[in-house]
């Protein structure tokens, strides 16, 4: 055959064989032969860079197969999150597509290992090979999937309980897993509730589903989260929370804005009475300054106050230094501070959470600009 029609074929193939290619068929077979599986039912979602399926244990246990895709071009763009993570240093070869997204998969794994270890609410970590990770079904009797946050049917007056349980996850997967999610929204949140097996629905209850807390939201997705000194953490953080703030404001939320969201994850509660005091701090300050604007007449529609939507104006613009080497301006900030302006610097408070590593210090000081690229979202696209 000619090189146009061998490229055609070999594009054929990846399309029709989607993920299930014969090794990764292998890889369910022989876990069907040791008995971690009994059997592999529908799919639950199909991603761009992996489906997830339904499967049974020989116990009758719920579980969700996450696999993988091994073709080359769906993990290029995941290169913003690989470079300047320690856990990547070795081991993570650009050419070939099987090695790269085992890594993925086996980072997925340890990733909700640190978040079930802190008590956050996420899918069990069962069992990762090459591309097939194992791990709890969140989801009811019948075998159907929790809705995403974004599709989920939840009473308006939930909102605000469910806006402080998910500030408070982030606060914990920051200061406990030492995480940012990096792909946080209400794309990759699910919102478990318990489900009646309805009236009309003659669909058989089966199958254990053991110890999901009902009403609560369930974290998923984390292959691509990063250490919280990655060199991009603070960027993945802010667009994180922005989803977040963006989200319950469009449902009424009185929310505390992105600026004191992001101050809130990164610095508060390590005293004072912990996360939890701090958090309702925010939220009646947030609140008090709502319902003083409003008696100006000012924002009466506006979910957020006025003080803290400009803030957030400058903060969405501003690059955020990850050390103090990463301080775009050295000179004209030291200047800052020795005016007695300190509070103009947007990082005052956070480059002290990382002493700057010997490896950082050694390298030449870059000069950078106050920028932030608005990345587009990843889970907006792969939607359309
Ligand atoms: P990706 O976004 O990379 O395709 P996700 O991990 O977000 O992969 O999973 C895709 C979808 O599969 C989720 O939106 C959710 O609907 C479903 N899903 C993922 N993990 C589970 C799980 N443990 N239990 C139930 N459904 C899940
Ligand atoms: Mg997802």
């Amino acid at each position: 055959p000619s090189a146009t029609a061998n490229l055609k074929d070999k594009a054929d193939r990846a399309t029709t064989e989607q993920v299930l290619d014969p090794r990764t068929r292998i890889i369910l077979f022989k876990m069907i032969g040791r008995g971690l599986l009994y059997e592999v039912n529908g799919c639950v979602s199909t991603g761009k860079e992996a489906n997830v399926y339904h499967a049974f244990t020989p116990e009758r246990r719920h579980v969700a197969l996450k696999i993988y895709k091994t073709s080359i071009l769906v993990f290029k763009d995941r290169d913003r999150y690989v470079s300047g993570e320690f856990r990547f240093r070795k081991g993570y070869s650009r050419h070939n597509p099987r090695k790269m997204v085992r890594v993925w998969a086996e980072k997925e794994m340890r990733n909700l290992k640190r978040l079930q270890t802190a008590g956050i609410s996420c899918p069990e970590p069962i069992e990762v090979r090459e591309n097939v990770l194992v791990m709890g079904f969140i989801g009811n009797a019948e075998g159907w999937a929790s809705p995403r946050l974004k599709d989920a049917n939840i009473p308006h007056s939930e909102f605000p309980r469910l806006y402080r349980e998910l500030l408070l996850t982030a606060h914990k997967l920051f200061h406990e897993c030492k995480l940012v999610h990096a792909d946080l929204s209400e794309y990759n949140i699910l919102y478990h509730v318990e489900t009646k097996q309805s009236a009309s629905s003659d669909a058989p209850s089966f199958g254990q589903i053991d110890g999901l807390d009902h009403g609560h939201l369930y974290i998923i997705d984390v292959s691509q989260s990063v250490e919280h000194d990655h060199p991009h953490a603070f960027d993945f953080l802010r667009s994180d929370l922005r989803n977040v703030e963006e989200f319950f404001s469009r449902r009424d939320v009185r929310t505390l804005g992105l600026r004191r969201a992001f101050e809130f994850v990164t610095n508060d509660g390590v005293d004072e009475g912990g996360a939890d005091a701090a958090l309702e701090r925010r939220i009646a300050q947030a609140e008090e300054e709502g319902a003083k604007d409003e008696d100006e007449g000012e924002g009466a529609h506006a979910v957020n106050s006025r003080s803290a939507a400009d803030e957030d104006s400058v903060f969405m613009r501003s690059y955020i230094p990850r050390t103090l080497n990463e301080v775009f301006d050295p000179e004209r900030d030291v200047g800052v501070l020795n005016a007695g302006e300190g509070e103009k610097l947007i990082y005052k408070d956070m480059i002290g959470i990382v002493a700057p590593k010997e490896k950082e210090i050694a390298r030449p000081m870059e000069k950078r600009t106050v920028k932030f690229v608005d990345e587009p979202n990843d889970e907006a696209e792969s939607e359309s």
